[in-house]
Parts: structure tokens; sequence; C-alpha cells
């Protein structure tokens, strides 16, 4: 049977997401729940129909389209209870304020939306990354994608949050060009509290990537107050130290994510947190280097 996944974004022209010029393509569905999360709505795995309240002229030609009465009136749109994801009502609205998130491709089907970049990616050496959500939940998916790219000579990255079996798909992540491996919480604890499960899966995982020698570089989301604490920059460092890497990304927080927990009706919680500013970035960077770790995305 060909795999699918439920692709919720392809974004075209990314700089900072590996070499040269770059499509993400977002995968629906994380293990995790960090309360930082850029993209609430990748955490779950089943598709969902958005509403952005602000393009609504209440024309309802979503209702008229609807034929499971799932089109409410008020400030959200959607029943999700009765909904079966039809898309009929997305189709339908004129103001493009509803959108079917997550919608099911084929690796084929995906292949010919990235056909066009190419160009694009041999002329400034970039490529394909996969990210989300966590890619490494479409293990088939990932694997009949990065082996359409590998036939056409395109370079591969997946952004992943750690949480997957390294055993079972080992041989999916040696075909990959890159791997750009996310440290959050170092302490049991904190990671239980704020993330869920998956601590130790996440250390073994960071472990076994680096020993094996597979191409990974270490990314950490600066949050401030949960990741820039002294005790937390101390443990990545010293885990990038026994894995013998010099370097790490640093990814500044932003509040994107909480305006579009609405959009999907979420239950995610909003931590209320400002944007960060270039002087705490600044910080956490002086103390990684303050420990022998580079900054390997240093603006
Ligand atoms: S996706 Fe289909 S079932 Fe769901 S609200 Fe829209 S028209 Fe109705
Ligand atoms: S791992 Fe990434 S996608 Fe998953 S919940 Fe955390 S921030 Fe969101």
């Amino acid at each position: 049977m060909t795999p699918t996944a439920p692709v919720f974004d392809i974004q075209r022209f990314s700089l900072h997401d590996g070499p040269g010029i770059r499509s993400l393509v977002f995968l629906k569905g994380c293990s995790l729940r960090c309360p930082w999360c850029q993209n609430p709505e990748s955490q779950d795995h089943v598709p969902v129909v958005a509403f952005y309240r602000d393009r609504c002229g209440e024309y309802l030609e979503c209702e008229a389209a609807c034929e499971d009465s799932a089109i409410l009136h008020g400030s959200f749109r959607i029943d999700q209870a009765k909904c079966t994801l039809c898309g009929r009502c997305v189709a339908a609205c004129p103001s493009s304020a509803l959108r079917l998130i997550g919608e099911a491709h084929t690796p084929e089907q995906l292949m010919e939306k990235l056909r066009p970049d190419v160009p694009y990616f041999v002329s400034s050496g970039g490529g394909v990354t996969f990210t989300g959500g966590e890619p490494l939940l479409h293990p088939h998916f990932l694997d009949r994608v990065i082996d359409l790219c590998r036939a056409e000579s395109i370079h591969t990255n997946v952004e992943t949050a750690g949480v997957f079996s390294f055993d079972r798909w080992e041989a999916i992540l040696r075909k990959l060009d890159l791997i750009y491996f996310d440290l959050k919480l170092m302490d049991p604890e904190q990671h239980a509290e704020h993330l869920g499960d998956g601590y130790e899966t996440i250390r073994r995982n960071a472990l076994a990537l680096a020993e094996k020698e597979h191409p990974v570089e270490f990314r950490m989301p600066v949050i401030p107050g949960f990741t820039d604490t002294r005790a937390n920059i101390d443990a990545v460092a010293a885990l990038l130290q026994r894995v013998h890497k010099a370097g790490i990304h640093l990814l500044a927080y932003h509040d994107m994510g909480e305006a579009k927990i609405d959009i999907i009706q979420g239950s995610q919680p909003r931590l209320g947190l400002a944007r960060l500013s270039w002087q705490r970035l600044a910080e956490a960077q002086d103390s990684f280097r303050e420990r022998g770790i580079e900054i390997l995305n240093d603006a």
C-alpha cells in the first residue's frame, strides 16, 4: 500500500533550515506537547478545518456547502464533532477563511509539488527540509520521499524532536544528508512536567546519532525561563561535549504559535511570553561560548 502523510504546509525559499534555499515540508503529528510550540496545529495527527475569523465575511457559503450540519454561527465556525473533513466548505468559502490543515499526500504527490523548486536547490546548494510536528512519525512515507529526492539529487534534512525508534528507523536516517535534532529540557522532571513523555528516548537517540556518525547537528529553542537557565545550558553543553560536537543552533522564541491556537480551536496552554529579545538571545549565545560551544547560526 502506498504510504501517505498529512502535510499541513509547504513553505518555500527558507534560508534557515539547512544549507542553501530550502523548501520546508510540514508534517502533522507530534509526540511532545511543548507549551511554546510555534506550530500547535501540527501536534495532533488528524487533519482539522481551521477558521480564520478575521477573513470571514459571514456570507455562509460554507453552511450551504456542508452536508453534515457542521457549520456553526459564532466565534468558531466548525463543529469538530460533526465534521467529516470533506473539505466542501473550504472550497466554497470566497474569503479563504477556512483551510483544511493536514491533507493526506502520497510521496509522489508531494514530489510533484516540490519539483518546480529544484532549480533553486541547484543554484543555491539547497534542498528539502522535513519538519512538523515530528516527521519521523511517518517513517514509511518519509522513506519513500527521501528515495525520490535522492533519485533527483535533492539534498534532504529532517528536523526532529527526537522521539522515535532509532533501531527501527536507522536505515531511513542513514539516507539523510542532514539531521537537525532539538534539545530542550535536559532535566527529566522538567521535561515530564512541560513536554510530556520521551525524555530517555530523546537522550538515547541524541547519543546514538552522534556516536554512529550520522550527519546530526543539535539545536535548542531559547525559551525564557525554561531552556535558557544556567542549569539547562550546562546540561546541553555537557551532552554536546560528550558526543564531540562543538556547535549548536539557537532558535529564538516568538509568540506566533499562540495566535494559531484559536484558528484550530486548540486547547494548548498559552505561555503569555513576549518574543525573545535580542539581548536575551545574546546572553544565551554567550553562555554557550563560555562553555566552548560555537553558535552555528550566528547571524
Ligand atoms: S469539512 Fe465538510 S463536514 Fe467539515 S464543516 Fe466543512 S463541509 Fe462540513
Ligand atoms: S516537538 Fe516541536 S512540534 Fe512537537 S510540540 Fe514540541 S515544538 Fe511543537
